[in-house]
């Protein structure tokens, strides 16, 4: 979670409402994904978007599963509020007919945080794809990854915190904002994007908040960060269908966070697993993992 200035808290936590005209996103246009200021899951894609003259950002559409919807107290309006932290966001009204929707999402920009999609560009000229998610201990992840036709590089490092503590020593230690990630460069040709998610679910347990076996903290949380909205479809629609599926027993608590930054980890981490197979974590931790995870990959190994 971010931290919250106190007008941030005033509107996101105390359901404030920010003065009309005043906010940063009122008459902002540009391509990209608004994503909640508080836990950055995202909200709304730049489509969505349409000036409806109120003083507010106005939506017509919002990311399938990503707001929720409460009857405030006097029963007169709908309140909207981040699915994923709870966070308000503003009112939803129906039957304006301002869009051919007929709906609008009027959310204070105090609320959210705009993610200009500049790597959609990249994604779309490219033939490779980047996929970055954290599923406890990256050791463990990364030889999994390494493993598949497809995937071109696998890197361990950090998402989701500030520049200046990215390191192992201060995210061990939980009180950074950091995830330990693994930073996939893929070719979609080869692997699709929903094989690297079935593969990554195969790999850990999604419904156990901050902790992965023995491994407790933040930073072992199980997050997907997502590079374009695409990709926040496509995981949306995963754990969907892993819910209905009723796999596990508990909810899925998988956070979806929009990409911002990766912090390459040491490279005393880079393929811990191949280097250090015989040490003690590898063989009680890494190893079952792996084994267990190659095992029902078989057909999708690299020859
Ligand atoms: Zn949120």
């Amino acid at each position: 979670m971010n931290k919250l200035t106190e007008f941030e808290k005033y509107v996101i936590e105390q359901k404030g409402t920010e003065r009309p005209f005043s906010g940063e996103y009122v008459d902002h246009n540009a391509q990209g994904i608004y994503c909640c200021k508080k836990c950055e899951a995202p909200l709304y894609k730049s489509e969505h978007k349409f000036n409806a003259h109120c003083g507010w950002p106005a939506f017509d559409d919002e990311i399938a599963g990503a707001v929720d919807r409460t009857m405030d107290a006097d029963g007169r309006r709908v309140e909207i509020t981040c699915h994923q932290c709870g966070g308000h966001l503003g009112h939803v009204f129906e039957g304006e007919r301002l869009t051919d929707k007929n709906i609008r999402h009027c959310v204070n920009s105090v609320s959210m945080v705009f993610k200009p999609v500049n790597e959609l560009i990249q994604v779309a000229t490219s033939t490779t794809e980047k996929a970055t998610f954290g599923a406890g201990c990256f050791w463990c992840v990364e030889a999994i990854f390494a493993q598949l036709n497809g995937v071109l590089s696998v890197q361990s490092g950090y998402c989701g915190g500030d520049a200046r503590d990215a390191n192992y020593d201060a995210v061990c230690s939980g009180k950074t904002a950091h995830a330990e990630v693994v930073h996939i460069t893929f070719d979609p040709n080869i692997i699709s994007y929903e094989t690297l998610l079935t593969v990554l679910f195969e790999s850990h347990d999604p419904t156990t908040l901050n902790q992965q076996g023995n491994d407790k903290g933040p930073q072992y949380r199980s997050v997907i960060f997502a590079h374009n909205s695409q990709q926040v479809d496509a995981a949306n629609a995963f754990i969907e269908y892993l819910t209905a599926q009723q796999i596990w027993p508990n909810p899925i608590v998988t956070q979806i966070s929009a990409f911002d930054t990766f912090y390459a980890a040491e490279s005393y981490h880079d393929d811990y697993f191949a280097k250090h197979g015989e040490q003690p974590y590898c063989q009680l931790v890494v190893k079952p993992k792996f084994n267990k995870v190659m095992a029902k990959f078989a057909e999708i190994r690299k020859r």
